[in-house]
Order: C-alpha cells, then sequence, then structure tokens
C-alpha cells in the first residue's frame, strides 16, 4: 500500500480531489504544487495510515518507515539539506490535517529536527539569534504537543527572562537571552518528566506523527466531530513539510489571507501579517498584527506599517498568487504564507469558512463576475446558516451605552449574563440562561462554553484569533481583542473604561460593529433585502416544491409571509382554544353532560373561532390555508386545579363536585392514543361542525381576495372514518354556503400519521382530497416512542449508534419514509394528482426536504422562520 504521497518541487503525487485521502491540507498543498506556486516541499502521510494505526491497535503500517524515509530524502534532494545534519540541518513541521478542516483542533509542531547540535549549526548558517528562537519554540511547542507539558511553565520561564532584560516584546530579546531561555526549557523539561527533552531528530519525528494520530481522538476534536457531524472513521493525514522561516529579521514574516472578507463578503483582500515572527504568532495574538493593504491599515487608523508598505515587491508577488488561487478554485480562500527573506512561501489554501452574510454576498457576487453559475450559487449556501440572517441587530436608534469597543469578529447581536468560564457557561446555559463569555482569549477547550453561550468576547486577539474563527463558523455574535477590558477572573468581574462590570450582570454585544454595551439594547429584525433576496429569487426559480407555514396566530401568518411562505399548510385549531377566556367555553364544552350542553358551549366559542379565521384569511390573501380540526386528547383542556374548576363552575353555573366528578371520568390513561384526533369528530360531531362553520361563516365574510380553505381531518386511520368525515364536512359547509348565497373553494383531506392509515391510504383518498404527512405524530407512531418523553433514552440510542440521528429532527427515510413512499404512491393511485404534503418539524429540515422532493410531494410545512431555509433546501433538492 501507498502510504505517503509528496508535494513541491515543482510537482506534487497527489492533488485536490484526495481530501479523502490526504486530508484537506495534504491534497491543497500538492494542488498549489502542481500549479508551480511556492510550496515548500514535503509530504504526506495518508488518513488510510491512521485508519490503519487505530484499527491495530496504535500500530504503525509496516511499509510506513520505509515511505516516509523515502519521502523525506526527496524533501532533501530538492531542499539540499540534510535531516539532523548538523552542519546544514532540514528543519520540518508536522502538521494535522483532517478531510475537513479542524480548526485549531489538531496541533501543529513547528521547526523539529532542531537539537543542541544542528542549532549550531543553522546558528551558523544564518544567524545565531534565529537559530536559538527557533529552538526554544520547538522545545515549547513539543513537549506541549508531543509530551504533554503545559505551556503555562514556558511562559512563566520566558516572563521571567522578559523581566530580567526589561524587555517588552519577544523581538526585544538577542541570541544570547534565546540561548539562556532555551537552557532553562531544557531544564524545566527534565524536571517535569525526569529524562531530557528529545535530542534524536528520528525520535523526534515519530514522536510528533504519533501525537497526531492521537489527537484525532483527543476530547476536544470528538466534540468538534459531534457538533459538526464529522465521522470518526475519516482519520486525519499528517504532512511533514520542510520549514520556511517568518523569523529571520526584518525581510521575513507570516501571515493569514483572505481574498474577500469572511465577515461581509466584501470582495477585497483581507488579513493580518506580523514582521519577524513564526506561524501560530498571527492566531495566538501574542503581538496585535498588521494590515496586509495600506487601505486597510488607514481604514483601521492603524499606525504599524502594512505589507503592501513594507514590502511592496512581496506583496506584490502574493496578491497574483492569491488571484490565480480564487479563480482556480472558484470560491473564496483562506491562505497561510510565509515570506523569508524577500522570499514567498505558500503554507495552505483551503475554501474559507465565513458567516452566512459573506456567503450569500460571495455566492452573489462570483455568480456575478461569471466565476460560477447561479445554481452552483445555490448549491453553496447551507440552507440551515440562513438562520444567522433571520435573527434581530441592534436597533440603529437605540441608546448605546458604550462599555468597550474592540474588532468586528462574527456579525449580529446578543444580549446576557455575563459569564468568565466556559464550564460555567455551558451549565448556565443549559439552564436556559442566556450568558455572554468573556474571556481573555480563548482555545479550543472553550469551544462547549461558546457553543452555549449567546455571544462571545475577548480581550486578546484579531480577527483571525481562535475566538473570531469559531464564533463566526457557529453563527454567535464575536467581538474580540477588546483591549479596553480588563478582565479579573478570581473576582469575577472585568473592568473598562473606568467602570466595573460583575459576572451575572447584563451586557449586549453588538458583533457587528466591535461594540460592547451594558444592559439589554433594543434589536432589529432582519432586512431580507439585497443579496438575500437576489438568492432566494434564484432558489426560488428552479425549486419543484412549494414551502408554506404552520401557523395559527396572526403574528405568525405575517412573518410567514414575510419569509415567502406560499400559504399555511398547518393550522392548528386547538391553540385557538387555550387564549385567554376562550378556555372556560372549551371547558364548559368538554365537561358538559350530554350533547345539548356542549351546543350550548360551542355556541359561545363560534363567533371567536369565526373572528379567528377571519383574520387569517385576510392576512393570507386567497394563499392557500390547511386548517386542522380539534386534535388534541380533550384531557389537556381539562381544568388543573381547583381555582381553575371553581372558574368554570362560576361560568355556567355548574356545580362545582359534578364538574370534579365529570373530570375524572375524562381522565385517561394513555391520553395520546386515546380520545383525540377526529375521533372528537365522530363521537361528539357538534364539535367539528361549529369549527367547519367557523371557517365556513369566516370565508364568507372576508373581504378581498377569495379564501381557500382545506379543511383536514387528523388522526383518521379507516376509509370509512374519512368518508364520516367528509360527509359531515361538505354538509356543513353547503348549508352555510346557502345560508349566504356565496360560494367558497376548498377541499377536504386529511393528515396521514397513522401506519394504518398509510398502508390503507388508497381507502382514505376515496373521499379524502389531499394528504398531509405530520410526520412527528407518524414517527412516533411508527416507532411507538413518544416524542414527550423520548429525550430520556434517545441519547443512549445515539451513543450507542443504533440512532444515526434524533428521528424526530430529521425524518427516518427507511422506515417512516417508506410509509410516506407508500401513502403517496397508493394514495396517488387512486386519486390521481392528488395534492400532498408534509407539515411535521421535518419540513423545514434540509435531509427531510430533500427526501420529499424524492417522493414528488407538492409542498412542505415548517415553522416560519424555517421557511426562507426550506425554499434554499427545496431549490438544492431539485437540482
Ligand atoms: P492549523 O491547521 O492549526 O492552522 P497548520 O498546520 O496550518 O495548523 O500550522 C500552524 C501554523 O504554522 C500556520 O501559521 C502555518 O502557516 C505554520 N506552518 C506550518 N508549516 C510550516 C512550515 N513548513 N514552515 C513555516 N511555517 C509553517
Ligand atoms: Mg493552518
Ligand atoms: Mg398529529
Amino acid at each position: 500500500t501507498r502510504w505517503v504521497y509528496g508535494f513541491g518541487g515543482g510537482g506534487a503525487d497527489g492533488d485536490a480531489s484526495m481530501k479523502t485521502l490526504l486530508g484537506g491540507k495534504g491534497a491543497n498543498l500538492a494542488e498549489m504544487s502542481a500549479l508551480g506556486l511556492p510550496v515548500p516541499p514535503g509530504f504526506t502521510i495518508t488518513t488510510e495510515a491512521c485508519n490503519h494505526y487505530y484499527a491495530n491497535g496504535s500500530q504503525y503500517p509496516a511499509e510506513l518507515k520505509a515511505q516516509v524515509a523515502e519521502g523525506l530524502a526527496k524533501v532533501e534532494k530538492v531542499t539540499g539539506k540534510s535531516f539532523g545534519d548538523a552542519g546544514n540541518p532540514l528543519l520540518v513541521s508536522v502538521r494535522s490535517g483532517a478531510r475537513a478542516s479542524m480548526p485549531g483542533m489538531m496541533d501543529t509542531v513547528l521547526n523539529l529536527g532542531l537539537n543542541d547540535e544542528t542549532v549550531a549549526g543553522l546558528a551558523k548558517l544564518s544567524d545565531e539569534r534565529f537559530a536559538f528562537d527557533s529552538y526554544r519554540r520547538f522545545i515549547q511547542m513539543y513537549s506541549n504537543v508531543v509530551l504533554g507539558l503545559d505551556h503555562h511553565s514556558f511562559e512563566e520561564i520566558l516572563d521571567d527572562h522578559k523581566d530580567r532584560l526589561g524587555a517588552s516584546v519577544d523581538t526585544a530579546l538577542t541570541a544570547e537571552d534565546w540561548r539562556a531561555v532555551v537552557a532553562d526549557y531544557k531544564a524545566a523539561v527534565q524536571d517535569e518528566l525526569g529524562r531530557p527533552f528529545p535530542q534524536d531528530p528520528q525520535e523526534q519525528l515519530w514522536g510528533a506523527v504519533g501525537a497526531v494520530f492521537a489527537s484525532w481522538m483527543n476530547e476536544r476534536a470528538k466534540f468538534y466531530r459531534r457538533m459538526h457531524d464529522i465521522p470518526e472513521s475519516w482519520g486525519t493525514a499528517v504532512n511533514i513539510q520542510s520549514m520556511v522561516f517568518g523569523n529571520m529579521g526584518d525581510s521575513s514574516a507570516t501571515g493569514v489571507a483572505f481574498t474577500r472578507n469572511p465577515s461581509t463578503g466584501e470582495s477585497r483582500l483581507y488579513g493580518e501579517f506580523l514582521i519577524n515572527a513564526q506561524g501560530e504568532d498571527v492566531v495566538a495574538g501574542i503581538r496585535t498584527p498588521q494590515s496586509l493593504t495600506k487601505a486597510a491599515r488607514e481604514e483601521m487608523g492603524d499606525r504599524n506599517i502594512s505589507m503592501e508598505e513594507a514590502m511592496p515587491q512581496v506583496f506584490a508577488q502574493f496578491k497574483d498568487v492569491v488571484g490565480t488561487l480564487e479563480r482556480h478554485y472558484r470560491d473564496m480562500q483562506d491562505i497561510e504564507f510565509t515570506v523569508e527573506q524577500g522570499r514567498l512561501y505558500m503554507l495552505q489554501t483551503r475554501n474559507g469558512k465565513r458567516t452566512a452574510k459573506a456567503a450569500l454576498k460571495i455566492a452573489v457576487d462570483l455568480a456575478a463576475e461569471g466565476v460560477i453559475t447561479r445554481e452552483e450559487a445555490i448549491v453553496r449556501i447551507e440552507p440551515a446558516s440562513l438562520d444567522q440572517l433571520l435573527h434581530p441587530t441592534i436597533d440603529p436608534s437605540a441608546t448605546r451605552d458604550v462599555v468597550a469597543a474592540g474588532l468586528p469578529a462574527s456579525p449580529g447581536a446578543a444580549t446576557g449574563k455575563i459569564v468568565f468560564d466556559a464550564d460555567e457557561a455551558e451549565r448556565l446555559g443549559q439552564a436556559g440562561e442566556a450568558v455572554i463569555l468573556v474571556r481573555d482569549e480563548t482555545s479550543p477547550e472553550d469551544i462547549h462554553g461558546m457553543h452555549a453561550a449567546r455571544g462571545i468576547i475577548t480581550a486578546r486577539g484579531g480577527m483571525t484569533s481562535h475566538a473570531a474563527v469559531v464564533a463566526r463558523g457557529m453563527g454567535r455574535p464575536c467581538v474580540s481583542g477588546a483591549g479596553e477590558i480588563g478582565i479579573y477572573p478570581r473576582e469575577q468581574l472585568f473592568r473598562a473604561r473606568g467602570r466595573e462590570f460583575r459576572a451575572g450582570e447584563v451586557i449586549t454585544i453588538d458583533g457587528s460593529k466591535g461594540e460592547i454595551l451594558s444592559g439589554s439594547v433594543k434589536m432589529v429584525e432582519p432586512e431580507l433585502t439585497g443579496d438575500f433576496a437576489t438568492l432566494m429569487g434564484w432558489a426560488d426559480a428552479v425549486r419543484r416544491l412549494k414551502v408554506r407555514a404552520n401557523a395559527e396566530t396572526p403574528l405568525d401568518a405575517r412573518t410567514a409571509r414575510q419569509f415567502g411562505a406560499e400559504g399555511i399548510g398547518l393550522c392548528r385549531t386547538e391553540h385557538m382554544f387555550f387564549d385567554g377566556d376562550r378556555i372556560a367555553a372549551v371547558r364548559e364544552m368538554i365537561l358538559a353532560d350530554d350533547e345539548a350542553g356542549r351546543r350550548t358551549a360551542l355556541a359561545k366559542i363560534l363567533p371567536m373561532q369565526r373572528a379567528d379565521f377571519v383574520e387569517l384569511f385576510s392576512i393570507m390573501e386567497g394563499l392557500p390555508v390547511t386548517i386542522r380540526l380539534l386534535d388534541p386528547p380533550l384531557h389537556e383542556f381539562l381544568p388543573h386545579s381547583e381555582e381553575d374548576l371553581e372558574a368554570v363552575a362560576k361560568a355556567t353555573g355548574l356545580d362545582a363536585t359534578k364538574l370534579m366528578r365529570r373530570a375524572k371520568e375524562l381522565h385517561e390513561t394513555n391520553p395520546m392514543l386515546g380520545h383525540r384526533g377526529c375521533r372528537l369528530g365522530v363521537s361528539y360531531p357538534e364539535i367539528y361542525e361549529m369549527q367547519v362553520r367557523a371557517i365556513f361563516e369566516a370565508a364568507c365574510d372576508v373581504v378581498g381576495k377569495a379564501p381557500t380553505p382545506e379543511i383536514m381531518h387528523p388522526l383518521v386511520a379507516k376509509g370509512e372514518e374519512m368518508a364520516y368525515l367528509r360527509a359531515l364536512t361538505d354538509k356543513v359547509a353547503k348549508a352555510v354556503m346557502e345560508e349566504r348565497g356565496v360560494t367558497v373553494d376548498y377541499t377536504v383531506g386529511t393528515m396521514i400519521e397513522l401506519p394504518r392509515a398509510a398502508l390503507r391510504a388508497g381507502d382514505l383518498a376515496e373521499t379524502a382530497e389531499f394528504f398531509s404527512f405530520g410526520t412527528n405524530d407518524l414517527t412516533q407512531t411508527t416507532f411507538g416512542i413518544s416524542r414527550d418523553d423520548s429525550g430520556r433514552f434517545l441519547n443512549a440510542y445515539i451513543a450507542k449508534g443504533i440512532f444515526d440521528k434524533d428521528p424526530f429532527v430529521t425524518l427516518d427515510q427507511e422506515g417512516v419514509g417508506d410509509l410516506v413512499r407508500i401513502a403517496a404512491e397508493r394514495g396517488r393511485a387512486q386519486r390521481p394528482g392528488m395534492k400532498m404534503g408534509i407539515c411535521g418539524e421535518h419540513g423545514g429540515d434540509p435531509a427531510s426536504i430533500a427526501f420529499c422532493e424524492e417522493v414528488g410531494l407538492d409542498y412542505v410545512s415548517c415553522s416560519p422562520f424555517r421557511v426562507p431555509i426550506a425554499r434554499l433546501a427545496a431549490a438544492q433538492a431539485a437540482l
């Protein structure tokens, strides 16, 4: 088996299409080499080697040693240096790289191959200060990543030296100083481990390779994989690459760049760099990075020189390369580069992570530039990410009490209580509290806390710091590098501009402006225009599935239309029953002894229901409105307390003890399988008759566009049941239309939410004119799992791999989906062209929407805020 693929020196064994085998980083290093870009030579150990390693009790494949030696020999040939050679040492970086980028999850070791002898050789060839600066970096990184020692002890040693020397920045230290730091570092390793820092470059190399493989299984990596649905079976590749040095003086530098702004999408080179520095210095926030372009520097009011000004020739070349990369990959690139004594090297490129807003702008712009097609633009937007755009931002007219300012690292706004610790953030977040995580800086250990927080603030770090990158990925607003705030974790407070803010106090962050505000601030709903409207227009043009909303309140109905809903797919009438003083009339009806008593109560409810429907029909302006007749078990409406019971007694003049007895009679052991759904309409037809009457009277009353009600009967199981309900509906409809002398365009149909209904769909379709798949109940009844109680055991099923996903979130296509397919087929065989849709939670889930497209349903219906997501997902499903 081939476990090693080389790159650099004007060619490569692999290419960008081989991400599965080489990981993203390795595949793109190969691609860049093949494009003739300046990439330091190296080789990639495949993800298959990682999988082999884990499948065989942490043993490397037998051929690996020889293949690595061969790879290394090639690199030695191209660079003219030798690994472990004191005269002319080759140094390498050892970098992890999985198929999907996992920022900060895996650790990289730089300057590997240095020891007491090679450092001397390096010093002789170049510069002593540089050599020892590199050596101390290597000892610290290797000790941390491979030997498992804490960074902290090394930082303390360095700080002691800096204090002693009165130096404020690392660059002020001389060769002698670094030599002393190195000696102390080595002593610290000996102290902690009881053995010296490894001097043998081969031992160093294999130690690092092992550490990369091991990091695939560390807790941070596992958490990240769970969060992003990355399978463990992918494994990680290892990249071993000859070092280039950004820390060789003032003509050297290191930096990161995005070909477009990852926050706004603006088409302009964007990024940061540091002169005389190495790799991680930029992201770690050790020094404040400098701008790449003069324009960006001027805009930020930054006094530090930009790359464009500091090294104009290299910058011109860099701009060229960056343009080549974006055109080649046809997408915004996230790039790492290093300049070694005036020579540019490319160290990484990948499709850059971006906010939803930026993703939209970039996709729309690239389509306008002719780089990609409209269809490609549609496919590039993750439907779920639109959620970020549908959420509020701070009202421009609100008064802003600015506590401190930092960088606008991730847009959007959030209000919450101050928390200084990731675990605490997680704890409070799980308890349903809105919290803002406030940290000096974040590291991968904080991810769970960032996830639980509504927003993130850091005192240090730039736009590409860990906090910024992760927050953008999660869609959390973030202000980074708010240097004005001083955090005192022990006192549980931060100070800024002479004020104090304690843990638990409420603040608001404006991630779009980079400001921290005191208290909670008025927010405004998002603007659904511009790029959003453009892309949604393109999506609407290609999708076949219609998108409706589940809505019963006027507010929800208006939101739904604003988001582009093409009708209401589910109006749950019981929600209307709970409102205000209606519940008293509803209880009177339920507790009535006989039909006459029920009719008296229903007469009180009728005008209220009618008014609801008039409003709903007016808002929907002729769009279809599917109204589900009363569905929940009657017992849900029962008075819960003695007080409730007294109130009913008083309102109706009925005897309280008699009412109590009746309430007891109505008690059910298994209400979800009890007296509910259309069973209510069969046993107490006067309830459904009242509802149908309310609907039709409303349809006659409404002014403006004629409404198109679709009357839907829930929980039907048998053809005979449906026939009975159809006749009941038609009878009342006819009566009302005759009374009013108005014709209403209506249909009568059923939900499919019982396995029997799906199997006997042909019988139902004899009288039902449409089907709506109620996949919440259908999932519940198919699995026999109560969705209200599944939380207690479902996690165990997911952890044990029995369930892939929560079937209440993503449709179980094999089982529940099969029933849907069967019902659709049998229904259409009976009634060709029959209208069908889905109205469960799944109607807003992109994977489930793709399934609906496949089965050929006519529409999906979801909650109003998911309508844009569904429109986009439906378009993607159609492509
Ligand atoms: P991550 O995935 O966390 O970004 P990387 O492997 O990309 O980790 O490397 C971390 C940093 O080290 C980056 O800034 C990268 O540019 C730098 N780096 C990696 N390999 C080399 C190398 N061979 N020479 C110089 N710098 C390197
Ligand atoms: Mg990187
Ligand atoms: Mg149901």
